[in-house]
Formats: C-alpha cells, structure tokens, sequence
C-alpha cells in the first residue's frame, strides 16, 4: 500500500512541541507580536474563540449572570487588602508607573518623573478585588443576594514561560463573580458553574476533560476550594482547561462585602469566581489535530461546510458557479446542532487542490468539491475532515447527489461532533492506568518505553501542609504534578501511594502544560 502524504512537514508521534507550532502556522490561528507572550490572534483562530465565547455566555446567561466590565487598571492597594492574593499574583504583574513621557538626555522617550502616578495601577491579572468594590456599594441586603456577574475581557500575567495560546502574558477570557448568603449557596455555585464548564467543554469542544478538586497546592491564591476541568493532550500531558474557585469570606472582608440578613444582621458575603481563557483554543489543537492540521469540531468551526468549485478559467464558470451558489444557499437553510449550517463558497482564484490542503490543514469539518462531471450529474464530491484517509492511502471522497448531500449535512455535521468526542475520549480512557498502588509502580508507568504515557489514578490520603509539599516534591523530580481529585471516581480501599496512610481518595497524577 502506498504511504500517506500528510500536508504537515512534522508528525505529531516525531516532535509534539513542533507539531503544535506548525499547526498554528498552518491553520493560520495565530502568530507571535514581538512582545514575548502576547500573540496575534488571526481570523481563523479569532473566529474560534467567538464561536467558544457565543456558546460559553449564552450557557453563562441561561445559569442567571449578567455580563458587564470592569476597568484594566486596578489600584494597587486593593490587591494588598488580600494577602495571599497579592502574593500568589505579585511574581507576574504589570504594572504603570508614569502616565506621561519625555524626552531624555539622549533624545529617546522616557517615563517622565514628573508625571508619576501617585498609586501605581496594576493591569489586571485577575478582577476579584475590583468586582469586590462594586459588590461592596450593591449590595445591601440579603435582597440582592445572590449577585451573579460575568465579563470578557483580557488580563495580563506576567509569564516566564509561554507558549502560544496555551500560557501568553496577555490572555481573553471570562471571569465570573457571584456572591452569596452563605457558604453553601456559594459552594453549590461554584460547582454549577464546574459542570458548566464540562459540559461545554465536553459537548461543545469535545475535549472529554476531567472535572474535580485541585489539591490544597493548587488552589488560586486566596481561594478556599478551587476546582478544574482537566484535558488529556495527544501527547498524554494533561491541560487545565478550566477553573472554579469558592473564595470563602476572605475577598468579602477585604472588600467590605456585607449584608444585613433577614433577622437584621450584619453577614458577610460568600464569593465564588471561575474563569476559562483562550488556553481553549490550545487544547482543542493538541486534541483534536492530525499530521494535517487542526480537525475543529463543528460546534466550534467559524465555517462548518466550504464549497470548492473546480474553476477553469473560461465560460464553462459561470454554470458551475450558479449551481454551488443553489447548493450554498440549501445547505444554509438547514440547521445542525440547533444553529443554522455555516456554509462558505470559496471563489478566491487558485488551482483546486491546493485550496482543498488549504482548508484541510485549517480543520475545516466538510470540504465540497464540485467539478464539471459532478454538475452533469448533480452530483458532489465531499470530504470528511475528520476522516480523511481512506484505506488506499488516498483522500476518502464520497460522492452523494446534491439532495442526498443537503438532506444528510446536518446528519453528517452532528456525527462529527459526536465522533471528535468519541475519539477524545477512547484516547482519553486507553492512556489512564487505574492499577498503580506504590510509588514505583507509578515512576515505571512514567519511564515505560511509550513516548507519550498519559495519567495515572492513585489513592492518597489526602495530605496537607508540609505533608502535602514532600509529594508534591518528589513528583516534581519526576517532572509530574498532581492534577484534581475526580468528581465521580470509584470508592477507595488500602493506602496512599505516598504516605502509606489509609487511602481517602484518588488523585490524578500526569505531566502537565
Ligand atoms: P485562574 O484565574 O488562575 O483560575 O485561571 C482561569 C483560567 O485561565 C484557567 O482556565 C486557566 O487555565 C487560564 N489561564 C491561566 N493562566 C493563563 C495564561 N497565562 N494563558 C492562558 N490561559 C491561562
């Protein structure tokens, strides 16, 4: 059998890193600035992440919150009424200084001292202490409680180690603040809002993530529970997709969140913040791209279905022309995963087949050729992205007529979706071990031949504290980190892997992003 010539120069199984790099080139998502960590996002990769942002706030308004912004610039003293808060982000915050520039001995522009700000403003990595303010004047009562808000928005963390989409210095994202009566309300929100994000992220994304506890270690600063949602990478390392934090009391003393309660009192305010970042974008590529480019689930795809017409320059155009304008507008009639079909004719001149890699390596989930025999036939030539090879080593093109193709796309688009999931999720289930019970049963699973090992489930007790911090050590040494305590995991029996105490649950351990 001949071998297949994929359109990637690198393959996924040879250099992942690379491979990650060349599908972001390739797909045109996105490309560096010149500022280290903040990226441009092109309109292929912008158009992803607005598809994210319009399923995302329409599951965001329907759980009851507002959307609404907050300024860029936070005084710096807000951030210091928290304390852990302001340690955790202190290592990576920008912060303005001057607010008007000169030139200097040599000529060049400088901060002019004269025109030094008397607080330093931070740029946001983060709204909790500016969200807090406003609560603090709105709310008054246990009337206006719970207070569900939410903003899109960018925010800048100072990041020693980038990488495009997955970890930039300037990010998009949502940040979500509520605040409630009490730590229960908070608690159960905070959880809705986790189920929130696995469902999209699940449904939508088709990311197949894990959503549970982060270890005491990996809580936000300040926060008293922080849950997330964990993606498993092609490469078997694991992607926090997506995090829930309960903040307890703490933002509330700090801000002056109070209320007076039914009997009168005085109370503070439970609060509860959850955010999810173009880090997205960064994870559906590492799991849904192939060796030729990105597969974006249909869900997501700025474009769901592109028409290709097999243009030869002379008058025989305009008929093929006419008849995928027909097809162009049946196909945007029906409706696919409840929204009418993203349909795009792609008339830019250039030979056939280098439009179709063209599409192919952007992820495109059904590509159209219509050429001159098909139109004698009322025919289509039609290709599945995300099934692209057929068993000849050869592009796998089926050949509906016309009505089968509009009649069958929604059918076709929905299985796609269904099918990403399906491949994520046996990739997912195949790469985590569940039978590791001592220490070096779990480094042997890491140094095992296999390139890309994936996750191993263990049962620990549950350590804290300085406890906590000797595990958390010794992975490090092995490059591996503790991910989140599973939701709905299997009751445990024996004793932890690592304190040899009895075991109290199970902890996903893995190389992570
Ligand atoms: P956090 O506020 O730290 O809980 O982060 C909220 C979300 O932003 C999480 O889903 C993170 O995965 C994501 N995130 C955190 N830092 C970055 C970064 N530097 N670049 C992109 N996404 C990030």
């Amino acid at each position: 059998m001949s071998e297949i010539r994929h359109a990637l120069p690198i393959r996924r199984a040879d250099d992942f890193a690379q491979w990650y790099q060349e599908v972001i080139a390739a797909a045109d998502l996105a490309e560096e600035s010149g500022v280290r960590g903040c990226m441009v996002i092109k309109p292929w990769g912008y158009g992803i992440w607005e598809r994210m942002q319009a399923l995302l706030d329409r599951r965001i308004k329907d759980a009851g919150h507002d959307n609404c912004y907050f300024p860029l610039f936070i005084p710096l003293s807000n951030f210091e009424r928290e304390a852990e808060h302001v340690d955790g982000f202190a290592k990576e915050m920008a912060v303005v200084t001057h607010h008007r520039l000169v030139a200097g001995p040599d000529g060049k522009l400088i901060p002019d001292p004269e025109a030094k700000l008397e607080e330093p403003l931070v740029v946001r990595p983060t709204s909790e202490t500016i969200f807090g303010d406003a609560m603090s004047r709105w709310i008054q009562s246990w009337r206006d409680l719970p207070l569900k808000l939410n903003q899109w928005a960018n925010v800048v963390r100072w990041e020693m180690r980038t990488r495009m989409f997955l970890r930039t210095s300037e990010f998009l994202w949502q940040e979500g603040h509520t605040a409630h009566a009490d730590a229960e309300s908070a608690k159960e929100h905070t959880l809705r809002m986790l189920e929130v994000y696995r469902s999209f992220a699940d449904e939508q994304l088709a990311l197949a993530v894990i959503a549970g506890e982060k270890p005491e270690n990996e809580r936000f600063p300040g926060a008293e529970e922080t849950w997330s949602i964990e993606a498993m990478m092609q490469d078997g390392k694991a992607l926090q997709a997506g995090t829930s934090h309960y903040l307890g009391t703490s933002f509330a003393e700090a801000a002056n969140i109070r209320f007076q309660d039914k009997e009168g009192q005085q109370q503070l305010a439970h609060t509860t913040s959850w955010g999810v970042s173009t880090r997205l974008i960064g994870g559906v590529i590492m799991t849904h791209g192939d060796d030729d480019g990105l597969r974006v689930p249909p869900a997501i795809a700025p474009v769901q279905v592109v028409i290709l017409p097999m243009l030869r320059g002379n008058d025989s155009d305009a008929a093929l022309i006419d008849y995928c304008e027909e097809l162009r507008d049946a196909i945007a009639k029906q409706d696919a995963l409840r929204e009418p079909v993203r349909v795009q004719l792609d008339l830019k001149p250039g030979k056939p087949a280098p439009k179709r890699w063209t599409w192919v390596r952007k992820g495109v989930p059904v590509i159209i050729e219509v050429g001159g025999r098909d139109l004698e036939q009322g025919k289509v030539t039609l290709l599945r992205r995300d099934k692209l090879w057929g068993d000849d080593a050869k592009p796998a093109f089926a050949g509906p007529s016309r009505l089968d193709c509009v009649a069958e796309i929604s059918g076709l688009l929905e299985d796609i979706q269904a099918s990403l999931y399906d491949e994520a999720l046996a990739r997912r289930e195949n790469a985590i071990a569940r039978d590791v019970d001592t220490l070096e049963g779990l480094t042997a699973f890491f140094s095992s031949e296999k390139r890309y090992p994936g996750w191993v489930e263990v049962q620990w007790s549950k350590p804290t504290g300085e406890e906590l911090q000797q595990v958390v050590d010794k992975l490090k040494s092995l490059k591996l980190t503790v991910r989140n305590v599973p939701i709905n995991a299997a009751p445990v029996e024996g004793t932890c892997i690592f304190t040899g105490k009895p075991a109290v649950e199970r902890i996903y351990v893995a190389r992570a992003y």
